[in-house]
């Protein structure tokens, strides 16, 4: 999910350079493998930690706040944000306990640039996962931080923000 706030404080070029590079290893809508499955993590090694690590340097410098493996080409149920500059990752994560207050918010994402659109979901979610240990993960989320983990969820199902964009009819 694309991070909607003004960046300041930083060299311009230097963010402009970052931002070509890891929006360079994004993929963008179109490609198929945006739309598949992505299937469990089975094995938490070095390696997977370390893609996590990537993962987090790419969404920082997009600029985003949410990425998901699948966006950067591997279909494997691993999702990272940053919803208060405090960087998490999530393994395998399951979505539960969905609030009937829902709450329709504008959300751009870096696989379909250029596009922001409304969408409504929950408000507040439960989140059980594994951490980038291996050890598990279980809270309530809500405000943006249940709007960034249930956007990034999706992309583990193959499902992107067009498929979700809010109608009159459907309100
Ligand atoms: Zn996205």
């Amino acid at each position: 999910m694309i991070d909607m706030r003004v960046q300041n404080g930083r060299e311009q070029a230097e963010l402009e350079q970052r931002r070509h590079d890891a929006q360079r290893e994004i993929k963008v809508i179109g490609d198929p493998m945006l739309r598949e499955r992505a299937a469990e993590v089975t094995s938490l090694d070095r390696g997977l930690r370390k893609f996590a690590k990537r993962m987090v340097r790419i969404m920082h410098d997009a600029p985003g706040i949410g990425l998901a493996a699948p966006q950067v080409g591997v279909l494997q149920r691993l999702l990272v944000y940053d919803v208060d500059d405090d960087p998490q990752v999530l393994v395998n994560p399951v979505l539960g306990g969905f609030s009937d207050e829902v709450e329709e918010v504008d959300e751009g994402c870096l696989s379909v640039p250029g596009l922001t659109v409304p969408i409504t979901r929950p408000v507040r979610v439960q989140v059980r996962a594994a951490d980038i240990y291996g050890d598990p993960v279980d809270f309530f989320a809500d405000g943006l931080k249940a709007r960034v983990i249930q956007h990034e969820h999706d992309h583990l199902d193959g499902v992107l923000i067009v498929d979700r964009i809010s109608t009159e009819e459907a309100s």
